[in-house]
């Protein structure tokens, strides 16, 4: 795949681009969000690019799927007391911007009301 086909979040697997990474195993990289939304921001990265969103991961590999709401568990346990929010968006409209799927883990005191403020 031509280098310009790759998404970020493929270079950030590949160790291409710097992170910030909380978590690494074989199937899933996890890292802070550059530009966080929350007191607590993670994002939750399948290694395999084979997936633009969470609709074709589900539909293809459900285990896999599973595996990164555990992850994404897991994570929300050590940074922010086990409760979370976890997003996948879904297409440019909903304001997904990298086409690699990825789980949004969003905690610390998130205020009721206000999924989907813009
Ligand atoms: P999306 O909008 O596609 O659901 O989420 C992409 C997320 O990736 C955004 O929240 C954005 O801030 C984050 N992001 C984009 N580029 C980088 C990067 O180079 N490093 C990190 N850590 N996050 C990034």
């Amino acid at each position: 795949m031509a280098d310009d086909e790759r998404s970020v979040f493929t270079r950030i697997i590949a160790g291409e681009i710097p992170a910030d990474v909380v978590y690494d195993d074989e199937r899933f990289i996890a890292f802070r969000d550059i530009n966080p939304q929350a007191p607590v921001h993670l994002l939750v990265v399948p290694k395999t690019s084979e997936y633009r969103n969470v609709t074709e991961l589900a539909a293809a590999d459900p285990a896999l799927l599973a595996g990164l709401v555990g992850v994404a568990q897991q994570l929300a346990d050590e940074h922010c007391g086990g409760e979370f929010r976890l997003i996948f968006n879904t297409g440019a409209a909903s304001g997904q911007t990298v086409f690699h799927v990825h789980a949004h883990v969003l905690g610390g005191g998130l205020e009721e009301g206000t999924l989907g403020r813009r």
